[in-house]
């Protein structure tokens, strides 16, 4: 299909009901491995509080796209903007954004020599320096959030990968992010444990999170995305709200990909 007629599909909006600040703007945005144009004119607004599920076939560049939010990847062209922030090679500014963007990978990336609570608390007392106690605190707080409280003492080989996960997006939390981003959370995990992880996410979005969730769960996407991003051969292919965009897919390569996960 011709590029032009991708960009008509990927670029129609739709609201974000009373949405009123951008979190994330992605414009005219590119990005190589070497000669490799992974991401191909990516455009892309995100407001605050919005939930966006992105999803699209392996190899699409889903990872690679999140991970340019909070640079832990470059793009050579283009811009992204994250809270009033352009991401440049500005160190202090980088520091700054990945201040307020949180990230959930799919291997948690606990350190495994500390216990949850000192996961937790290590970010806040040595980035932040927040003093131990008030880190603690903190961290327990949102241990409880995420129901695993009595597992602070632990180390994380001795929990469940459920667990596990949950004590990752504590963790991330504990540094009071603005946005949080997280890549395939639950595709690690065992079938019985995906629900704990995805209530704890649902929880993060009704009380307002900003979210951006690369998953394959369609369920979690029709319960909480505002919008849900397609992606394929580096590029948007369509986004639409969940409703629509599961009824009534418009491009050849949703509906393919729709046909194979539903
Ligand atoms: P997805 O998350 O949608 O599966 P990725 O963003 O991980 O896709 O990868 C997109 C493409 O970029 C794939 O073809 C992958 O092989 C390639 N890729 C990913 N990381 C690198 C890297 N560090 N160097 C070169 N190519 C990479
Ligand atoms: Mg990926």
């Amino acid at each position: 299909m011709a590029s032009e007629a991708l960009d008509d599909i990927a670029q129609i909006d739709t609201p974000a009901a009373s949405k009123t600040k951008v979190a994330v703007e992605i414009l005219g945005m590119h990005k190589w491995y070497g000669e490799f144009n992974v991401l191909r004119d990516i455009n892309l607004r995100v407001m605050s509080g919005e939930r966006i599920v992105i999803a699209g076939p392996s190899g699409s560049g889903k990872s690679t796209l999140i991970r340019c939010i909070n640079r832990l990847e470059t793009h050579q062209k283009g811009q992204i903007i994250v809270n009033d922030v352009e991401l440049t090679n500005d160190l202090k500014r980088i520091d700054e954004v990945r201040r307020e963007v949180g990230m959930v990978f799919q291997h948690f990336n606990l350190f495994p020599h500390l216990t949850i609570l000192e996961n937790c608390t290590l970010a806040p007392m040595w980035v932040r320096g927040i003093p131990k106690a008030k880190a603690e605190e903190t961290a327990m707080h949102f241990l409880k959030r995420v129901k695993i409280p009595e597992q602070a003492k632990k180390y994380p080989g001795q929990l469940s990968g459920g667990q596990q996960q949950r004590a990752a997006i504590a963790r991330s939390l504990c540094m009071n992010p603005k946005i949080m981003l997280f890549d395939e959370p639950t595709s690690a995990l065992d079938p019985e444990m995906i629900k704990e992880v995805l209530d704890t996410m649902v929880t993060l979005a009704q009380e307002g999170m900003t979210m951006l969730c690369v998953t394959h769960e369609m369920g979690f996407a029709k319960q909480v995305a505002d919008r849900v991003v397609f992606m394929d051969g580096g590029q948007i292919v369509e986004q639409n709200e969940p409703e629509a965009f599961f009824s009534n897919p418009r491009h050849p390569r949703t509906k393919e990909f729709l046909s194979q996960i539903l």
